[in-house]
């Protein structure tokens, strides 16, 4: 924990690094007990670079992990129903764990279905219907890998949702619905804003907790800020910056996270720990399934 005047610094980058050598130990107990390791696929469909980057980095933390990957590259030209099948085989595979379809994929694909087409026990991505309801009730899931990152940095610093009020600055599936719900759930009041919100500076003014998920640069002003309240930028724009204007917000926050450095590390570090939660359910007790 790092403190500069007005705000504590929330530190994603040191919190992910413990959290993915726990990851790894477990990895490795997986593979002592049951002599294969994890193994996390990934499904890349087109040659978006910041996507086939983002694959990349995962693939790479996975092997520092102990976690195997699997990698399918398919051509921007992939129909749905082909990626389907694609993802429907590896769903089957007994010797997967995990499925990470990258997002996001050509506009031609239907998202969601392909989405659909994880089996809800290899959802390590937190992507699937299934794993959004676990998330909405509280119950026993995967979780949306930024979302559940959040969710681990704020019980880092012991910032406990229940009774505070949280407003959340976007609504995508992968990021505002999520956190979201898993605010909910753990007993904040939440409010989810959206490019239809009216005054949404009034709005976050009222926040205990803010979750900025917006991805436009330095779009949160300082000003909006309640003094002293937790803010979580989960912005990442071109140059490394926030949707949140980090030097204003800083001077009112109790508690901010940098970008980068803050929540960004977070998002692999959920997606090993899940990808080795899945290994383990599916070895079953004794490890032989
Ligand atoms: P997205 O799908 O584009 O969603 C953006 C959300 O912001 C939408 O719900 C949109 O509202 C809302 N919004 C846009 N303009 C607004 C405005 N003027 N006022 C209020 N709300 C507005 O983006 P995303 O995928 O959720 O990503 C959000 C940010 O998080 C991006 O910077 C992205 O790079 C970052 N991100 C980081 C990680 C990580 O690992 N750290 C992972 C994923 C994303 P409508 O729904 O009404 O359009």
């Amino acid at each position: 924990m790092t403190d500069t005047s007005q705000a504590v610094l929330m530190n994603g980058a040191d919190l992910a690094r413990s959290h993915v050598d726990r990851t790894a130990d477990r990895a490795a107990e997986f593979e002592r007990r049951t002599g294969r390791r994890p193994c996390l696929a990934t499904v890349l469909v087109g040659d978006d670079p910041a996507s086939a980057t983002y694959v990349r980095m995962k693939q790479n933390r996975c092997r520092r992990a102990g976690i195997d990957s699997r990698h399918t590259p398919l051509p921007a030209t992939t129909s749905t129903g082909e990626l389907i099948d694609v993802i429907r085989g590896l769903s089957a595979d007994p010797e997967v764990h995990g499925i990470l379809l990258q997002h996001p994929v050509p506009q031609h694909v239907d998202e969601r279905a392909a989405f659909e087409a994880i089996d809800p026990a290899k959802d390590v991505d937190g992507v699937t219907m299934h794993s959004f309801a676990a998330m909405a009730f509280g119950l026993d899931g995967f979780d949306s890998c930024t979302p559940g990152g959040i969710l681990r940095l704020l019980d880092a610093y012991d910032v406990d949702p229940a009774g505070r009020t949280a407003v959340v600055i976007g609504r995508s599936p992968i990021l505002g619905r999520p956190v979201s719900a898993l605010l909910l759930a753990r007993d904040a009041t939440v409010t989810t804003c959206h490019s239809r919100t009216p005054d949404l500076p009034s709005a976050v003014r009222t926040a205990d907790i803010v979750v900025a998920a917006v991805g436009r640069p330095e779009f949160v002003r300082g000003d909006w800020i309640k003094p002293g309240a937790v803010v979580i930028d989960a912005g990442y724009n071109p140059g490394n910056v926030g949707d949140v204007a980090f030097d204003e917000a800083v001077e009112r926050a109790g508690m901010i996270t940098p970008v980068p450095g803050g929540v960004g590390p977070m998002t692999i570090s959920v997606l090993l720990e899940q990808t080795v939660d899945a290994a383990f359910r599916q070895a079953g007790p004794d490890g032989t399934s």
